[in-house]
């Protein structure tokens, strides 16, 4: 069997299905991921600052100006529309079968997609909230003030609701995505370079018998997987969707 053979072969045995995916699974949509060449972490670093750096709760803190231009510039997921790859999930969960999505992205496109069942270990992106009640803000209500500064109607300094470098992950989705990935048959790890913790420990929840790592690049192996597929997630996704799932 080849891999698209043995990818469809096992979905076909599996009766509830998690796929984790990283900012890898976007890029086919136009948005860059981190640690690719020319990816976010080169275009965010500069003289003064890494691109890590920059995305910390600290520089937010310390530079809000700066920090709402790199968010306005590189992290506007406007116009961006899910491909292949998020759209297989969402037809699988249409097909019948039990989905859940585990994602660090915070980019909104699984929900986009259709998938429903989706926990977001970094928050999301096109939310907004305020910094001491964590109040919800619509993101049309955002306006800009004078210095850069990204304020709610009633002229409170709001930030991204996601989760910045220095901040702890939401205990709930924690404990979701530790819940789904412990109850499932099949992982599928997508574009991620499982380097960013905890919530690359989260893989080693799973317990059945289908680990799938789906990357363009090598990624370290923490975890024993029946079938490593190094290619474009999205291309891929779309090839075993036309060759085995269309009806
Ligand atoms: P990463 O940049 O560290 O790794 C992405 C991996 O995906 C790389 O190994 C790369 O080779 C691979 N990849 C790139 N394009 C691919 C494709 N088309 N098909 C298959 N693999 C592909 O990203 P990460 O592991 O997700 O890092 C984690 C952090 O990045 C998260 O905290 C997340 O919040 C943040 N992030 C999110 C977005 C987004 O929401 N779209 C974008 C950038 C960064």
């Amino acid at each position: 069997m080849n891999d698209k053979e043995r990818f469809a072969d096992m979905i076909r045995k599996s009766k509830r299905i998690v796929a984790f995916t990283g900012a890898g699974i976007s890029t086919e949509s136009g948005i860059p991921d981190f640690r690719s060449a020319g990816g976010l972490f080169d275009r965010l670093s500069g003289r003064h600052f890494t691109g890590e750096e920059t995305l910390s709760i600290g520089f937010l803190e310390t530079y809000p100006q700066l920090f709402f231009r790199n968010y306005a510039e590189y992290f506007n997921f406007s116009q961006a529309r899910p491909n292949a790859g998020h759209r297989f999930f969402a037809r699988l969960e249409q097909a019948g079968k039990e989905v859940a999505v585990v994602t660090q992205n915070i980019d909104n496109l699984h929900q986009s997609a259709g998938s429903r069942a989706v926990i977001e270990l970094h928050g999301n992106g096109t939310r907004w909230r305020t910094f001491e009640t964590a109040e919800a803000t619509e993101t049309t209500q955002i306006s800009i003030d004078a210095q850069g500064i990204q304020r709610d109607p009633q002229g409170r300094m709001v930030r991204p609701d996601v989760v910045l470098d220095g901040e702890m992950l939401d205990e709930e989705a924690m404990e979701r995505a530790a819940a789904a990935i412990g109850a499932a048959d099949m992982l599928v790890v997508i574009g991620t370079s499982l380097a960013v913790y905890p919530a690359a420990n989260f893989v080693h929840y799973f317990k059945g018998p289908y680990a799938i790592l789906l990357n363009r690049t090598p990624v370290p192996q923490s975890l024993n997987f029946q079938l490593t597929v190094q290619t474009d997630a999205g291309a891929f996704l779309a090839d075993v969707w036309k060759e085995f799932f269309e009806k």
